[in-house]
């Protein structure tokens, strides 16, 4: 990076180390030309996008509304508190690695859809049949075959056929 003092290219790294538990590097530099000192910190920027809305409209990601979310997917499925967390966590890991400063509320979506088909398939189709809106009745039925919700039971197909 350019030198504070002087605005010269070259400045040289001469201490680096981890602070902050390792969160941080501080390093110390010397401007190759006129010799001050002076130091950077280097953090790794994890910021949340904020969510691009379907009518254009941003918003600061609501983890409070992912959480209710699920939760409502979720109702009487047997899923515990500790993995809708780890879920949260995952996704927003995933939202915070796109590298970008707003996403599309879909890719939120699409996020969750994931997170739910690993989670509770009732729960996925549950959420999946509200958000995506399936084109048509095929489609969705496609959607449950690829699942195998009809499983052993076979309540579901049995009904379907009459
Ligand atoms: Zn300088």
């Amino acid at each position: 990076m350019y030198c504070p003092f002087c605005g010269a290219e070259d400045t040289k790294v001469i201490d680096s180390r981890l602070v902050a538990d390792g969160g941080q590097v501080r390093r110390r530099r010397e401007c190759l030309s006129c010799k001050e000192r002076f130091t950077t910190f280097e953090v790794a920027e994890l910021l949340m996008p904020r969510i691009i809305k379907n009518d254009g409209t941003r918003e600061p990601f609501d983890e409070s509304k992912l959480r209710s979310g699920l939760q409502r997917a979720l109702e009487k499925r047997p899923v515990g508190v500790e993995q809708i967390e780890a879920a949260i966590a995952q996704i927003k890991h995933g939202l915070q690695t796109t590298g970008e400063r707003e996403v599309p509320s879909r890719l939120v979506g699409e996020k969750v859809m994931e997170a739910l088909r690993d989670l509770d398939q009732v729960a996925y189709v549950r959420f999946a049949s509200v958000y995506r809106s399936f084109q048509d009745i095929s489609e969705f039925r496609a959607e449950l075959d690829r699942l195998e919700l009809a499983g052993p039971t076979g309540d579901k197909r049995g009904g379907e056929a009459s």
